[in-house]
């Protein structure tokens, strides 16, 4: 039995709870989904404005496969860069007023590749805690020295910043905080960054397409300009295909060409995507209804839920964590949902911290108000 230890750690795992499980869904991304041959009311997709499933995504997809085919063939840099990806980078950057954008084929990859090549040995990184996972291997990876601050906790980022560090400064924060659904204090972290010369490295997976005017997300939603940002985000979610972009000074963009990992060492993803994501980019930025009914969604879910003993985070965003506390009794108001044909994740330690298992309850644009109020009514019936 070669692999005796893990099937232990496995069992272990198993006891505690912790398992976690993939559940095959057979319907397109959405509203309603079948999952197991289930139909399912959903609440639990990162797609944010409703394109997952549009027609003109998948009409451009198709289009962009009869042009490009459908394997890239190569990596960026030996012959796998198509006009589409082309194209849809300086689309990107013109979108978020920065001089230059790349493509990365993951959000993954991109976090990886940008902190490794802009900081290592003899550098510091300075990062909120509660950071995406993607954020923190990137730092290990960078081999750069790390000092973690308390989640938002500005002050405690400028005692870090003000002692004495030699090489170069990186700060790293999430723009929204994806289990949280909270923002970044962007403003002050910036004016920081600019007061210590650190650079600003922002993820905003979940800001994108969501925040800011005609969604060009949290550095619009927050007025901010600067040079010194560095400006990461991924087009899974809101943008509802795949891959991210990382958006910055040209400088910075032509140093990841010449030295992020991930972007060097991996077959380019397939044009046809980013053909899909043009279009994605044009219903982002021009149906600001998407936005406009989302907001409406999420203040009447936390009116419908200001009554439960479970109480959502403070959170203006799609993400709408409702607090519940032992992962036991997360799975189990889950799992009831569930019965009732609503499908909403638990969200467990260590994805966050002991004792603040929730139910991560997101909207789309594509949910109704009926479905909100189908939402509302399980859960006050789920009391006892
Ligand atoms: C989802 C996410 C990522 C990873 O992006 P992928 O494209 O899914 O790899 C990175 N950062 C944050 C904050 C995320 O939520």
């Amino acid at each position: 039995m070669p692999f005796q230890k893990l099937k232990l750690e496995l069992d272990e795992r198993a006891v505690k709870g912790l398992q976690r499980y993939r559940r095959v869904l057979e319907s397109p991304q959405g509203v309603h989904i079948t999952m197991e041959g289930k139909p399912y009311l959903s609440f639990c997709s990162n797609d944010y404005l409703g394109l997952a499933n549009h027609p003109q995504l998948i009409a451009a997809l198709q289009s962009g496969s009869q042009q490009y085919g459908v394997g890239s063939g190569a990596s960026h840099l030996v012959s796998g860069h198509f006009a589409a990806h082309q194209q849809l980078e300086n689309q990107l950057a013109e979108f978020v007023h920065k001089p230059a954008a790349l493509l990365f084929s993951t959000g993954y990859l991109a976090n990886l590749g940008t902190v490794q090549a802009l900081v290592g040995r003899g550098d510091t990184i300075f990062a909120d805690k509660l950071n995406h996972a993607s954020l923190n291997d990137a730092m290990l990876l960078s081999r750069a020295e790390i000092k973690r601050y308390r989640h938002n906790d500005v002050a405690q980022l400028e005692q870090l910043l003000a002692e004495n560090h030699a090489g170069r400064k990186l700060v790293i924060t999430d723009a929204v905080f994806s289990m949280d659904g909270d923002l970044a204090p962007l403003p002050e972290i910036l004016a920081l960054c600019e007061r210590y010369e650190a650079w600003l490295l922002i993820d905003d997976a979940h800001g994108f397409g969501v925040l800011g005017r005609s969604g060009q997300g949290s550095l619009a939603h927050f007025n901010l300009t600067s040079p010194r940002v560095i400006y990461m985000a991924t087009l899974g979610k809101a943008a509802g295909v795949a891959g991210a972009f990382v958006a910055a000074e040209q400088v910075v963009i032509e140093t990841l060409v010449q030295s992020a990992r991930s972007y060097i060492y991996t077959t380019a993803s397939p044009p046809a995507l980013a053909s899909a994501l043009q279009a994605s980019l044009t219903l982002l930025s021009t149906e600001e209804w998407r936005r406009e009914h989302l907001r409406y969604m999420i203040s009447q879910l936390r009116e419908g839920l200001a009554g439960l003993p479970w109480k959502l985070m403070l959170s203006d965003t799609p993400i709408q964590p409702l607090l519940v506390g032992s992962n036991e009794d997360a799975v189990a108001l889950a799992e009831a949902l569930r019965a009732r044909g609503i499908w909403v994740p638990a969200i467990r330690p260590p994805t966050v911290p002991q004792g603040t298992a929730r139910l991560r309850i997101t909207l789309s644009a594509a949910h109704s108000e009926e479905n909100v109020v189908q939402l509302i009514g399980a859960l006050h019936e789920l009391v006892y």
